[in-house]
């Protein structure tokens, strides 16, 4: 038992019948990334926020290269997903001098910014590009908060035109998750965002503690639209991940992965029980799990379906 422990401890991720699925990292800055290196196969969500935070001006071209390399440079594999700056009257930032809303988480937040600062993105992805010439890694870059195909294919024409390979977005937005298979003609993968999909799918603030019963991440209105996310995904051969708080659930990480997702990112210390967690489990199970979870009417009916074989 021991030795089956070690085995499924490290390495990259798998179900008990080798299917495998990519397991990744959330950070925020090259100081996640442990000099000891941890055990994962790249960063599947590099928040960028944390260069924009409490500055009164904004970051230069320079640091933005210098910061990017050092991630690129640190991941394991050398694989990261970047993702440009979400900010906006939920996460204000000074300079970019945006007007008050009453009603900011549904405003002018992450790739909405860019309509009225084009060049902040503009920036970010010179700055992207140059760190990936400078470090030789190859990123995959996405936008937050994208919600229609016509945002996707600029946000998308922006980014090749620097030379970027894999462009994607985040499905943040029940817009955007129910034109999955519109927005993968315009897009190489997509990048299921739960937190905010769960905020906007139940109408209900993120933050809001009364409200965890609408946030539980095993609702199954959420799980249908991550279903057809990776349906979507399956049917062109591109990749669909999951990188909000829902994938280091181990036991839901099954229930994605029977849904038809290719990678979960979550923070370093839930890598080992997710990664545990699938390698007890077949795919046929995963799947199973996933039956039984989108046909229950509430997530503790789910999550009691799904115990029993665990
Ligand atoms: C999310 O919304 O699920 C997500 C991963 O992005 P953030 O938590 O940074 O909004
Ligand atoms: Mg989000």
């Amino acid at each position: 038992a021991e030795r089956r422990r070690t085995s499924t401890s490290r390495g990259p991720g798998r179900t008990s019948d080798d299917h495998p699925v990519k397991l990744l990292l959330n950070i925020g800055s090259a100081a996640d990334l442990a000099p000891q290196g941890v055990d994962a196969e790249g960063v599947g969500l590099f928040r960028t926020e944390f260069l924009f935070l409490d500055r009164r001006e904004e970051p230069g071209y320079e640091e933005q290269v210098a910061a990017y390399a050092a991630v690129f440079r640190a991941a394991p594999g050398g694989h990261v997903v970047v993702r440009t700056l979400d900010a906006g009257t939920d996460k204000p930032l000074p300079f970019l001098g945006l007007a008050e809303e009453t009603n900011p988480a549904l405003g002018v937040r992450g790739l909405r910014v860019s309509r009225v600062r084009p060049e902040v993105l503009d920036t970010q992805l010179d700055a992207i590009a140059e760190a990936a010439r400078q470090s030789g890694a190859e990123p995959w870059v996405m936008a937050p908060m994208v919600t229609t195909v016509g945002e996707a294919a600029d946000f998308a024409g922006r980014a090749r035109a620097r030379g970027i390979a894999r462009v994607g977005a985040m499905v943040e937005v029940p817009a955007a998750a129910l034109r999955a298979e519109r927005l993968l003609k315009e897009l190489d993968f997509l990048s299921i965002g739960t937190n905010d999909l769960s905020q906007y799918t139940f109408a209900s603030d993120r933050q809001h503690g009364d409200l965890a019963d609408l946030l539980d991440p095993w609702q199954a209105a959420l799980l249908q639209l991550i279903a057809d996310c990776a349906a979507a995904g399956q049917a062109v051969g591109k990749p669909v991940g999951v990188c909000g708080e829902a994938a280091a659930d181990p036991l839901l990480a099954t229930v994605l992965v029977g849904l038809g997702v290719t990678s979960l990112s979550m923070s370093a210390p839930s890598v080992p029980a997710v990664r545990e967690s699938l390698a007890a489990h077949s795919l046929a199970q995963c799947r199973d799990n996933a039956r039984l979870a989108l046909g229950a009417d509430d997530p503790g009916q789910a999550r009691k379906m799904i115990l029993p074989g665990w």
